[in-house]
Formats: structure tokens, sequence, C-alpha cells
């Protein structure tokens, strides 16, 4: 039996042959036994990394102001809503977009239910218990295609960049799938295979770029993102997704593991340490075109949460010398 994901994962390479960068990521974060998200809570001072709704509540409050806007804007449907979160980590976001959407818009909040798509039975659990509110309307998913019809508003944070990528290494042959192998000490290492890529997807000036440059290529995100589209096409809605990421795609390895803060090593820790890569958002726009999808636009986190009043609030909530829960 395997005592860890390193073994597990050498024991695949000496039977198998290396594996794929896209193999090795989904291994870490997904293994059934050892996968990162499958085992632990990563979120949080003792965990490995924080996110913006772990720091302030401001951050979903202001997700749930987004939503009430977005609902107004489409005259304020009276059919089933879909109040909906890809990645929802410890329901801290969900939580704090509930308590502003039943404040500022009691209507949208009674027509809602809240679905959650999680694959991680641990943070399933600690959902549930932050939701405990909202029990009677929150539903788990595995997928998003399992998501009922209705109109949607749905936000991920931080979702897209832990789901898998593929790497082409560029050689002397032209860009060559990047797996991941064993070295002469049996130790994990980068390799170069033989698969190719279809040149029509790689970004312009890949002839030009030198040797042993990089570039990602996210399928399994861009089916995801075809089945958010379609839900979007299909019932209405809008979704909104906040990431790590670039927004003209370009070349360079963006793969990076944290652990206890810290950047580690991507091949050091398998299954230990957070595994994410930055988002292409110029792709995942496309798929959503592609889907006659209408794409509001690209920014900043901070121009988007300024531009919703942000800083307003902040003020707000400080005049009222009032925990900020009080402020809506
Ligand atoms: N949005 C949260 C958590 C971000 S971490 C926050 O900002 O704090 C990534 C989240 O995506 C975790 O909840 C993880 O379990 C979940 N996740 C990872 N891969 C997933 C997949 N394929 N489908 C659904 N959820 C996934």
């Amino acid at each position: 039996m395997s005592t860890s994901l390193a073994e597990k994962i050498k024991a695949i390479i000496r039977m198998n042959g290396p594996i794929t960068v896209t193999d090795y990521f989904a291994l870490c974060l997904a293994d059934p036994e050892f996968g990162y998200y499958k085992t632990r809570d990563p979120f949080g001072h003792c965990g490995d990394f924080i996110t913006a709704p772990e720091v302030s509540q401001l951050f979903g409050e202001m997700i749930g102001v987004f939503f009430v806007h977005a609902w107004q804007k489409h005259l304020m449907p009276r059919r089933a809503v879909c109040i909906a979160e890809i990645g929802p980590g410890r329901g801290t976001m969900m939580a704090d977009i509930l308590r502003v959407i039943s404040k500022l818009a009691p209507d949208l909040y009674n027509l809602a239910d809240v679905h959650l798509v999680e694959t991680s039975p641990t943070l399933t659990g600690i959902q549930a218990e932050t939701l405990v509110a909202h029990r009677e309307k929150v539903h788990w998913h595995l997928s998003f295609d399992d998501i009922p019809d209705g109109f949607l508003l749905l936000v991920g944070n931080e979702f897209f960049d832990a789901v898998p990528i593929r790497q082409f290494v560029k050689t002397a042959s032209g860009f060559r799938e990047r797996l991941v192998g064993l070295d002469d000490n049996d130790e994990l290492t980068f390799a170069v295979g033989v698969t190719g890529v279809d040149p029509s997807l790689l970004p312009s000036g890949h002839r030009h770029q030198p040797a042993g440059s990089v570039v990602e290529l996210a399928p399994a995100r861009s089916a995801i993102m075809q089945a958010i589209a379609d839900g979007l096409f299909n019932s209405g809605g809008t979704a909104l997704f906040l990431d790590y990421g670039y927004t003209q795609p370009g070349f360079g390895d963006t793969l990076q593991a944290v652990l206890k803060h810290t950047y580690d090593p991507p091949l050091a820790h398998p299954g230990e340490a957070d595994l994410t890569s930055h988002v292409d958002f110029a792709a995942l726009a496309e798929v959503a075109k592609a889907r006659s999808v209408h794409v509001n636009g690209l920014m900043t986190q901070g121009d988007f949460l300024l531009r919703l009043g942000i800083a307003e609030r902040a003020r707000a909530g400080r005049r009222k010398s009032a925990p900020p829960s009080n402020v809506w």
C-alpha cells in the first residue's frame, strides 16, 4: 500500500512511464486517497493559504451587491433563481453574499435556492456549518452540470486556478507536452514527451519563442466554462470569476505550489501543497462568446471592488462604529 501521494505517483510512473503535467496536477488535488482538496481544510493562518473572503467580509458582501445589481439589470425575473458558487472553500463568501441579499433584496432571497459545486467532502462539511442559517436553501453538486435550470447568479473565486492545465515546452521539433518522470535518484522531475499541439491553439509569436519556453493550455477549464455558458445561454443570468491570471494569451510557466504560506517547488510535496496555475481569462471569454454569451469585460479585482463602492462601504462601516456586518 502507498504511504504517500509521492510514492503512489512514483509507482504509477515506474509502471506506465512519465505522466502529463495535467495528470500530475489532477492527482495532487483530487486523488481520492491523498488529493490536497480531498483530505484537508487548506485555508487560514494554520493552513497553507488565505483567500480574500477569509480576509474580509466586505469582499463577499460586495459580490452580494453585484448579484443584486445583476438581478435588477435583468428586470428582476420572478422565476426560479439559482444563486450558485463553484469552489466555495469554507462557505464564508456565500454566507456574506446571502446576508447582503437578504437585507438589500428580500424578494430575491426568497425566490432563490443556493447551489454549491464542490468536490471536497471535507469542505462540503465545513460549508454546511458555515451556512447553517440558510440550510433549507442550500444544495451541493459535484459538477456544474447538475445545477437545475433557473436564472443563474454564479460566482467562482480562486476556482479556475485549481483546475489542471496542460503544459507544452518548445523544443527543436516544436512544442511538446511537458511530463513528470523520475530522475536517476528516483525523484520526481520534469521531462518532455513526444505529443505535439495543434499550432492554431498556440499564442501568436510561438514560432519565435526560444527553446525551453512554456505554453499552457487548459481544456478542462474550457469544458467547465462551456457548461456554464450553456447554462447562461439557456436560462439567463450572470457569472463572475475572480482569480490570478492574465488577460492576453502568452508564454510562461505559471505552475506554482504553496505550502504553509510559502512557495514550494511544484514537484516537492505532491498532495501536501496547494497547486495552482494562472488563469487565461481571454480563453475563458472566447468560450463564452462562442456560445453567444455577452462578456462584460475583464478588469482587476481592485477596480471591480472600487467601482462597486467598497471604499464607501468600508467608511460607512467605520462611521457606524459597529461590526461591519451591521452596515447593510
Ligand atoms: N472560493 C474559495 C475557495 C478557493 S480554493 C475561497 O475563495 O476561499 C478552490 C476551491 O475549489 C475549493 O473549495 C476546492 O475544493 C474547489 N474545487 C477544486 N476543484 C474543483 C472542481 N473540479 N469542482 C468543484 N470544486 C472544486
